[in-house]
């Protein structure tokens, strides 16, 4: 599942601006010829691909073929070689070129993909332990070598759904879930540009374990989704989803200072979940708010905080209750510290939460885990019992669409 951490507030709102991928916009446009290519393709009809990071500084890659294969440089159309099922491919960086197999190859990089269009669907390699779907592209970076996973969209996802979110949960969730990471890959393309590809393996993108990670509930969930993604003005969203509120999403700006439409305070069918508490001691806790609010407040005396109410907001807390700032009263001062900032210092799972001092110690008690914006885990899995993934998907990204792209 996924924790979502604070590199998540860091996302820029700018990419939100992005419009619908190149490939989409084409594909709106109803090519005769490519419906013509699904017709006889079945399976392998359009779809947008990703290129997701696997390997990188490597001065060699090993690669063994699923399927009969056929390695290509870049920009050629003739195999530098052909492999049978099940044999292994070695890639060498040697000063500006590449070997493979020990054979010099004048190109920046190489694919090795099935040997022909019809064996796609089934072909796999297996590269450092994982075996992935796609095809491997192996590209010279500076003298070191990045291996790519340049796999279809819904491929994609088949690995991802099941890493993000249990397959065995309510279905409509695993829908929804399905929809969220499909929009924010495809909304995030082109994140790690500057290392040639798209979208790494890890919780900074979405994590990526090959087919390994596959569940048949997963990929039933993707397939029924298959191509839908949310959009607000017709653009894709940044579609954020975390573990769980504890009682209510949140407002983008009161977690960013930005606000996003669709990025509303959301109510749950539970509220107080996934309960956590923290001590810490009243003299770590002046010595970490000396730290953040730069005032030695002295001996700590008293903790200043609103009582906790979800769909209320008051001064200290926002209207999903999450805590815009404390107040602690020392003996020689006071001094106010954000929720984001005593969640990062004291490395709490949420912003929800109260803190106490009692003697000598101060403790926290705290409700959910992550930023609490966008979609809820555990929330769409109380939801479904309730609402299909549609209805679960606009409730927590208000305002927007479902849209099919393909
Ligand atoms: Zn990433």
């Amino acid at each position: 599942m996924r924790k979502w951490v604070a590199c998540l507030v860091a996302i820029t709102l700018a990419t939100n601006i992005l419009s619908l991928p190149a490939e989409a916009k084409h594909h709106s446009q109803a090519d005769k010829s490519q419906s013509k290519t699904q017709q006889v393709a079945g399976k392998t009809a359009w779809q947008p691909e990703l290129k997701v990071g696997v390997l990188q500084n490597q001065s060699a890659v090993n690669i063994v073929v699923r399927g009969k294969a056929q390695v290509l440089a870049a920009g050629s159309k003739k195999p530098v070689l052909t492999l049978a099922a099940n044999e292994k491919v070695t890639i060498k960086a040697d000063g500006k070129h590449l070997r493979v197999n020990g054979k010099k190859v004048t190109a920046s990089s190489v694919t090795i993909q099935a040997a022909e269009a019809a064996l796609a669907d089934k072909f796999r390699f297996t590269a450092g332990g994982h075996d992935y779907r796609g095809a491997a592209v192996v590209m010279l970076k500076g003298s070191s070598l990045t291996l790519i996973d340049q796999v279809r969209a819904e491929d994609y996802l088949y690995s991802v759904v099941p890493e993000e979110m249990p397959s065995e949960w309510p279905q409509e969730a695993v829908k929804a879930q399905a929809v969220a990471a499909r929009t924010f890959a495809l909304q995030n393309r082109g994140r790690h540009d500057s290392q040639g590809y798209d979208l790494c393996m890890s919780t900074h993108c979405q994590v990526y374990g090959g087919t390994a990670s596959e569940k048949a509930a997963s990929s039933k969930a993707v397939d029924a989704t298959r191509g839908e993604t949310l959009v607000y003005n017709n653009k894709l969203i940044n579609a954020l989803f975390h573990t769980d509120s504890g009682g209510m999403t949140e407002n983008s700006e009161d977690v960013w200072g930005s606000r996003l439409p669709y990025l509303r305070a959301a109510t749950e069918v539970h509220t107080h979940t996934q309960p956590w508490e923290k001590t810490v001691t009243a003299e770590q806790m002046a010595r970490l708010v000396q730290q953040s609010s730069h005032k030695d407040i002295g001996k700590l005396k008293k903790i200043e905080q609103s009582a906790l109410h979800f769909g209320k907001a008051s001064g200290d807390r926002s209207v999903s209750g999450r805590v815009r700032h404390v107040t602690f009263i020392g003996s020689q001062g006071r001094a106010e510290v954000t929720g984001n900032k005593l969640r990062e210092i004291l490395g709490l799972k949420s912003t929800l939460f109260t803190m106490s001092l009692k003697n000598g110690s101060v403790i926290i008690k705290g409700y959910g885990w992550g930023h609490g914006l966008g979609l809820s885990q555990n929330g769409a899995k109380a939801w479904a019992g309730q609402k299909d993934y549609k209805a679960i998907l606009a409730h927590y990204y208000q305002g927007t669409n479902l849209k099919k792209l393909y």
